[in-house]
């Protein structure tokens, strides 16, 4: 299938599609059902559905050991081309105990059956290398490296086919895969994209970077992610809520797109920023929005270090262009949502409420100040927040 003129071309240059459809998937779902069956992390869940729609090309399944190890080391998959995060899929002592290399598997979340798989290796994972490289620590307080060091320290490589969708799966009107959004962006001409990755509300901080990127560019895909994340983080319905309250009023219908990103948070910063702009590039996007500390969490990543990793790869091979964020804010004396890159002022006329500060005002029925957010998402976050926190039910 050729591409349509001006459109980015893939990492790798093909769009993996590993969906099985119609009488392939029938075949396949008869088969596998003699297949010994290993369970996925949900972090694994994420991974496959990514991995099946093309959003992790070129990977076409969990990585093997050379790929795993040179991920790790070089930022690189074995075939040279930029890859900053491993992609894996573990399994406990046990499981691994009853698999052989070649064997066929069936990939299930609980007794849901997504996809198969041939084990084409069985490794052990290096959980301190892994931490230390890809997370920068080894630390357990990191939610990416807890994750990491609770989950099995076998991983199974092999390619994979998805046969059923993740159960659940939110938000299907906005779940548009990589080759849905190439033809929505070709079908509206647009030729340059950017994409913003959020895990956060838009506050107008967020509204003013897009604007700004959307300025030089032809179509903002916003592109929150809606796997899964940290407890304390936004529930993503009300986050989704808040997207669409805030892009009916102040946005241009034709010059954005709404869809959900569900992979997994790792919140491993750097590494995450490359990875997030590798992904979005399978999307179809020619640009990406980088803020400041981008995926971090914590104090375990310097403000500006998902920029500077940027600097490790040659841009050609990266194939997607970063756009650079300052800390952004609405300045009493500038009048205005400005950057510290912009702004000649101090602190003290700068309106600025922490994640922690945001959470404290919506949970007392505060409306946030409309320097920091519009009205209609406040009132969005307030509802949503407030009808999560029903009185905990009694135990007995
Ligand atoms: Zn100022």
């Amino acid at each position: 299938m050729s591409r349509a003129v001006g459109s980015i071309a893939p990492h790798g240059g093909q769009l993996v599609n590993r969906v099985l459809r119609g009488a392939l998937r029938e075949a396949a779902l008869e088969r596998a059902a003699s297949f010994p069956q290993v369970q996925l992390t949900a972090m694994a869940v994420s991974d496959l559905e990514m991995i099946a729609v093309g959003a992790f090309s070129p990977l076409t399944g969990f990585m093997n050991k050379d790929d795993y190890d040179n991920v790790i080391d070089n930022m690189r998959l074995s075939n040279g081309l930029p890859w900053t995060i491993p992609v894996t899929l573990p399994v406990d002592d046990e499981v691994a105990a009853g698999l052989d290399e070649g064997q066929e598997i069936a990939l299930l979340d609980g007794d849901y059956l997504m996809g198969v798989m041939t084990v084409a290796e069985k490794y052990l994972a290096d959980k301190e290398r892994e931490a230390r490289e890809v997370y920068r620590t080894t630390e357990d307080a990191h939610p990416g490296v807890a994750r990491l060091f609770r989950q099995g320290k076998w991983l199974l490589g092999g390619e994979v086919f998805m046969l059923n969708g993740p159960k659940n799966a939110e938000f299907p009107e906005l779940r548009h895969e990589p080759a849905q959004t190439r033809r929505m962006f070709a079908a509206q001409g647009w030729r340059r994209i950017v994409a913003f990755q959020t895990r956060n509300p838009i506050h107008r901080a967020h509204e003013y970077i897009q604007k700004t990127a959307l300025e030089i560019v032809d179509g903002l895909f916003l592109h929150p992610l809606v796997g899964e994340t940290k407890a304390d983080d936004i529930p993503a319905d009300v986050r989704i809520e808040s997207y669409r309250a805030i892009l009916r009023d102040y946005y241009p219908a034709e010059r954005v797109l709404l869809g959900v990103f569900p992979a997994a948070m790792r919140y491993a910063g750097p590494r995450e920023a490359i990875f997030h702009a590798i992904a979005r590039k399978n999307y179809g996007c020619t640009h990406f929005i980088v803020g400041r500390d981008h995926a971090g969490v914590g104090n375990y990543y310097g403000t500006y270090d998902a920029h500077h990793i940027f600097d490790e790869f040659d841009p050609d091979e990266l194939g997607i262009t970063p756009l650079f964020f300052d800390y952004t804010f609405f300045c009493k004396k500038c009048g205005g949502v400005v950057s510290a890159k912009t702004c000649p002022h101090s602190k003290e006329d700068w309106v600025f409420l922490s994640g922690t500060q945001v959470r404290e005002m919506l949970e007392r029925g505060e409306m946030l100040p409309e320097e920091f957010t519009r009205p209609e998402v406040s009132r969005v976050l307030m509802e949503g927040i407030l009808a999560k926190r029903q009185p905990p039910q009694s135990e007995s």
